[in-house]
């Protein structure tokens, strides 16, 4: 694959985050860690030189991969050596309609998918950004995996005392875990830090109803990490801070614990207990 991306001039751009993988055995684990089945539509984020994808065409029913950088999309094609069933989008991942594509892919398809999966070894410069597209896109996602940066996983993976709101921000939506991690040398250019296979699988059921609620509370929470929730959520929210604090209590949540010793459940009973005090979203 780096002697197809040499023999079409290309020279990794690191603006765009391109570090080829150049592990065959590591492509295929981290498209066996997605159980992609036939019926299914796969997203992929970044396709590059076609590292997973050409192991994609090959599991799922339909692939779309959506790819920035134009001068990749030659060597792109000639990798897959004609496969039917991938379509290549040139543009940004974090600007296209992905409800509209998996549209579009059902009508070519001719039947409607089991299931969407996103794979990628993303650019690590999106790699926020990217998650939440995924998360709140709205599809029947059975499956996001994700190579990200080890650090990253890690953060989004902790558990209390160590949340952090990107901790909170992907847990609502579903359950990540570490599957494995990819040394540098696999990389081409080789990047500077150690990078991970992320797995999240999106929860059945969304934690709350109120996920704006939630998310003004989390936010307001985390606005002052090192201070006491008494203190942050009675600044962040605007409120009273005795009326915080019987908040806190009646949730069950000492009023000078910190954002990043809550859990899930926590920050929702607080939510709820939040708006029965207010009638209403706490704003
Ligand atoms: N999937 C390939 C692989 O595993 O070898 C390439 C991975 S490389 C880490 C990231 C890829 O994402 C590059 O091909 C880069 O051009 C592409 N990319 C960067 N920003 C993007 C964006 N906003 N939308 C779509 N693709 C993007």
């Amino acid at each position: 694959m780096t002697n197809r991306l040499k023999a079409y001039g290309i020279v990794p751009r690191k603006s765009l985050g391109q570090n080829f993988l150049i592990e065959e055995a590591t492509a295929r684990r981290i498209v066996d860690a997605a159980e992609i089945r036939s019926n299914d539509l796969v997203f992929e984020i970044g396709p590059g030189g076609g590292a997973l994808t050409k192991h994609l065409t090959k599991r799922a029913g339909r692939v779309v991969a959506i790819e920035l950088d134009q001068a990749l999309i030659p060597a792109l094609r000639d990798e897959l050596g004609g496969a039917q069933n991938v379509s290549i989008v040139h543009g940004d991942a974090l600007e296209v309609d992905f409800s509209r594509l998996a549209r579009e892919a059902e009508q070519v398809f001719g039947k409607p998918f089991d299931a969407v999966r996103f794979v990628a070894n993303l650019p690590y410069y999106i790699t926020s950004a990217a998650i939440r597209r995924i998360l709140e896109c709205r599809l029947p996602v059975a499956a996001a995996v994700l190579t990200v940066q080890t650090e990253v996983a890690e953060r989004v993976t902790a558990q209390p005392p160590h949340m952090s709101l990107l901790a909170v921000s992907v847990q609502f939506y579903g359950r990540p875990e570490i599957m494995f991690k990819i040394p540098p040398s696999q990389f081409y250019p080789q990047p500077e830090v150690e990078s991970a296979v992320l797995r999240i699988k999106p929860h059945a059921q969304p934690l709350s109803s109120d996920a704006q609620g939630f998310f003004r509370v989390v936010k307001a929470g985390f606005s002052q990490p090192r201070k006491q929730l008494r203190n942050t959520l009675a600044a962040g929210l605007g409120m009273d801070k005795a009326r915080v604090e019987s908040a806190l209590r009646s949730s069950g949540i000492d009023p000078s614990r910190r954002a990043e010793t809550l859990s899930l459940e926590e920050w929702e009973r607080l939510t709820l207990t939040l708006c029965q005090k207010q009638n209403r979203s706490p704003s």
